[in-house]
């Protein structure tokens, strides 16, 4: 496994790749501090790919200027450890500068869907992240790269940016690994203490309580919103920043819910750490009522 950290290097390596031709390049894009949910991206680029490339970038402009870039959480001595266990074949990991020469002016921003939910919370969050995604495309020219389902906005405005700006790349979504408590696993819930984490658990337990309604018939969005809310609310640590429902492919608000799949998905404060999850109603997929 070589580990890259200037951008020509990655950029040579990409060329010569896909000159050979008969080799599929899968990208994992990840700001480290690598859990389970990570893994699970990488095991399928694993599956798919002939060669993988995890990238490992704490990205500063989609962090807010009150938000927690200096304090995330980077080990890239461990992650590079884990990486080498799970065959990747290169781990492209560059700095700040690397990525944001001097003079670096150009953003992409994906209109519409990135002043949503999340966007709407965190603005410019969805511009840092879609310009450092095009960065990492062109770096590496993946024919895949995966995502995970945890920040569905962010693949929903990707695969847009993919679309869009004729990207030759196939995106890849995949599900939310849980803890066995249901809580989404996050690099940011290091920050928890072991209280704080146990009051997590009421995101996934919120939001399945709500899919459980759904699936028993509940089609009214205020009333499935509701019960997220009160369930959330019922715990003393959380304190709500969204909680939302919206079409899972053009993220618009749902004042009904019909036959189209729906985006219910949420934020919230657990102390000082904002929290995000979500899940997706579809009526025609039969659902695990105890899982999520
Ligand atoms: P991050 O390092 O938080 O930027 O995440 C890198 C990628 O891993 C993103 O595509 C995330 O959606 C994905 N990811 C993060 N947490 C999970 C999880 N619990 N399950 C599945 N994918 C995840």
């Amino acid at each position: 496994m070589e580990i890259i950290n200037r951008r020509k290097r990655m950029m040579s390596l990409a060329r010569k790749l896909r000159r050979e031709g008969n080799r599929t390049i899968g990208l994992v894009p990840t700001m480290g501090a690598l859990h389970e949910g990570h893994l699970s991206l990488i095991h399928e680029a694993r599956a798919m790919c002939d060669v993988v490339v995890v990238s490992i970038f704490v990205n500063p402009t989609q962090f807010g200027p009150t938000e927690d870039f200096a304090s995330y959480p980077r080990d890239l001595t461990a992650d590079a450890g884990t990486l080498a266990e799970y065959n990747v074949d290169y781990v492209f990991a560059p700095t700040v500068e690397e990525i944001y020469p001097q003079g670096f002016s150009t953003y992409v921003t994906v209109e519409g869907l990135s002043s949503e939910l999340e966007g709407a919370a965190r603005p410019g969050h969805f511009r840092g992240v879609a310009t450092v995604v095009a960065i990492l495309l062109n770096s590496v020219r993946p024919n895949f790269a995966f995502f995970g389902q945890k920040d569905a906005q962010q693949s929903i405005i990707i695969k847009q940016m993919v679309r869009d700006l004729a990207f030759d790349t196939e995106i890849v979504v995949l599900p939310i690994v849980r803890e066995e408590s249901g809580l989404a696993l996050s690099s940011r819930n290091a920050y928890l203490d072991s209280q704080q984490r146990g009051a997590a658990t009421v995101l996934n337990r919120a939001l399945t309580a709500a899919r459980r309604e759904y699936d028993e018939g509940e089609r009214n969005p205020a009333r499935l919103i509701e019960l997220v809310r009160t369930t959330i609310e019922a715990q003393p640590l959380a304190r709500i920043d969204y909680v939302s429902l919206n079409d899972a492919v053009t993220l618009e608000k749902l004042e009904k819910l019909d036959d189209e799949p729906a985006l219910l998905s949420l934020a919230v404060f657990i102390g000082k750490t904002r929290l995000i999850d979500n899940v997706v109603l579809d009526h025609s997929l039969k659902q695990d009522a105890a899982g999520a």
